[in-house]
C-alpha cells in the first residue's frame, strides 16, 4: 500500500531484506516524492474494502481515496475474507482460544531493527494450538510468492515481539499470499507454513540484512527486485545490468543525452534485446506445449507452414541419375537442387515422385488478437502491474 512508511518497512523487506538490495533504501530516500499510479490507487482501494470486511463493517460504493469500489474488487477481497473466517471459524469449533487482526501496527524493533514496523492485513494466533497465522493481499498482477516471502517472515517477527509470544520458535507460522487477479497454477491463495525455529533463522537473516541497509556505504545489488525499486532510473548499478536496459530507457526520456549516454544506451539495448528473444524463445517452446494439449493461451495460437517435397535419403543416388537425364546441372558435394526447383527446370514431376518424400507441416507460434484475452486480463493490453 502507498502512503507513509518505516525507514526499513516490511512491505519492502523483498527490497531491503537477504535477497534484495543493501544499498536500495537509502537510494529510494534519495528520489523526489513519487505520484501514486493507478494501480496503486486502486490498490489502496481494495485494502480499504477488506480491511472494512475483516472488520464486519458494512459495504462501502467508494475507498477513502475516492477510487469507486467494483465487482471485481468485492470479488477479490471476498477471496481473502472467506479464507481467513474459515480458518477462524474452525478455531472456534473447536473452542480453541485465539485472537484475530486486521491493520493493526506491529514492531520488530529489537527482532529486526529499531526502525522495522508495518502493519498485516490478517494476522490470527491461536494460544492453543500455538499457531500465528498472517495473511497478505495484493490487488497487483505480478506473481508473489509464498514461499521465502520475506514480508511475510517479518509480519511474523513483528507479531512475536508485539504480541510477546513466549517460546515462540516452538510455533508454527503459517504465511499466506492471496493474489486473487494472478492466475498462476498454484490459485490465488499460496501458503507457506514453517516451524518458529525454521522461522528464527529467516529473522535473523533479515537482521543482518537491517543493519547492512543503513550502513554509509551500503552496497547496490542488482536483481529481480530491481524492477519495483523507485531508484531505478538513477541507479548505476542498474544501469549496467542488461536485462532492464530496456526499463532503463524508457524512464530515462531525455532529450539530450550524452554520446556516452548514448552509447550506453545503445549497449544496454543491444543486451536487452538479445536477452528477451531467448526468453521469448523459451516461452514459445512451453506456449507450444500447451496449444498441443488443447489449452487456451491467450493472444497466442499454432499455425502451420504449407508442407515441403523433399528428397528421400535414402534414394538421393537414383534421384541424381534421374535428373541429370532431363539436363539438370549436379555438381558433386553439393545438395541436389529441390525437387520443386528439379520441376520447373523440367523434370517430369512423375518421373521423380518414388524419390520424393513430403515432410510435416513446419509449426510456428503466431500472435492473434484474442478476446479471450480481454475477458481475462480486462480491456488492458498489458496484464502485467505493480503489487501493491
Ligand atoms: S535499482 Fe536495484 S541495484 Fe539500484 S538501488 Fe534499486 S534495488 Fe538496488
Amino acid at each position: 500500500m502507498s502512503g507513509q512508511h518505516a525507514p526499513l518497512p516490511p512491505s519492502s523487506a523483498y527490497l531491503w531484506g537477504p535477497e534484495g538490495c543493501p544499498g536500495a533504501m537509502q537510494m529510494q530516500a534519495r528520489q523526489p516524492p513519487q505520484e501514486e499510479t493507478e494501480e496503486s490507487r486502486e490498490g489502496d482501494a481494495a485494502h480499504d474494502l477488506l480491511r472494512d470486511q475483516l472488520r464486519k463493517l458494512p459495504g462501502r460504493d467508494v475507498a477513502d481515496n475516492g477510487v469507486p469500489i467494483d465487482d471485481e474488487m468485492r470479488e477479490a477481497v471476498a477471496l481473502m475474507v472467506d479464507w481467513a473466517f474459515a480458518g477462524l471459524a474452525e478455531w472456534s469449533a473447536a473452542k480453541d482460544q485465539f485472537i484475530y487482526e486486521n491493520e493493526v501496527h506491529a514492531a520488530a524493533h529489537n527482532l529486526v531493527h529499531p526502525d522495522n514496523d508495518g502493519t498485516p492485513d490478517y494476522v490470527a494466533i491461536n494460544w492453543t494450538r500455538k499457531i500465528v497465522r498472517i495473511g497478505d493481499f495484493k490487488y497487483g498482477h505480478g506473481f508473489v510468492d509464498a514461499y521465502g516471502n520475506w514480508q511475510t517472515v517479518n509480519y511474523a517477527a513483528a507479531v512475536v515481539e508485539t504480541h510477546q509470544i513466549p517460546n515462540w520458535r516452538d510455533w508454527t507460522f503459517e504465511l499466506t499470499i492471496c493474489q486473487p487477479r494472478n492466475y498462476h497454477k498454484d490459485g490465488p491463495l499460496r501458503h507457506w507454513k514453517l516451524t518458529g525455529f525454521e522461522l528464527y533463522g529467516r529473522v535473523e537473516a533479515l537482521k543482518r540484512a537491517a543493519f547492512a541497509a543503513i550502513e554509509p556505504d551500503a552496497p547496490l545489488q542488482t536483481g529481480d527486485h530491481c524492477k519495483h525499486c523507485l531508484a531505478q532510473w538513477d541507479c548505476p548499478a542498474n544501469q549496467q545490468r542488461g536485462g532492464y536496459a530496456l526499463d532503463i530507457a524508457l524512464s530515462q526520456g531525455s532529450s539530450s543525452m550524452s554520446p556516452d549516454a548514448l552509447g550506453l544506451e545503445g549497449h544496454l539495448l543491444d543486451q536487452a534485446i538479445r536477452y528477451l528473444t531467448d526468453r521469448k524463445k523459451a516461452l514459445d517452446v512451453k506456449i507450444g506445449e500447451l496449444l498441443d494439449c488443447g489449452f487456451r493461451v491467450p493472444y497466442h495460437a499454432v499455425e502451420f507452414g504449407k508442407p515441403r517435397d523433399m528428397w528421400d535419403k535414402a534414394k538421393v543416388e537414383q534421384a541424381v541419375q534421374v535428373v541429370e537425364m532431363y539436363g539438370v546441372p549436379v555438381v558433386k558435394g553439393v545438395a541436389l537442387p529441390t525437387p520443386r526447383d528439379c520441376m520447373k527446370k523440367g523434370v517430369d514431376a512423375a518421373v521423380i515422385k518414388p524419390y520424393v518424400t513430403t515432410n510435416a507441416p513446419a509449426k510456428k507460434i503466431v500472435q492473434v488478437a484474442d478476446n479471450h484475452a480481454a475477458k481475462v486480463f480486462g480491456t488492458r493490453a498489458n496484464p502485467q502491474r505493480e503489487n501493491t
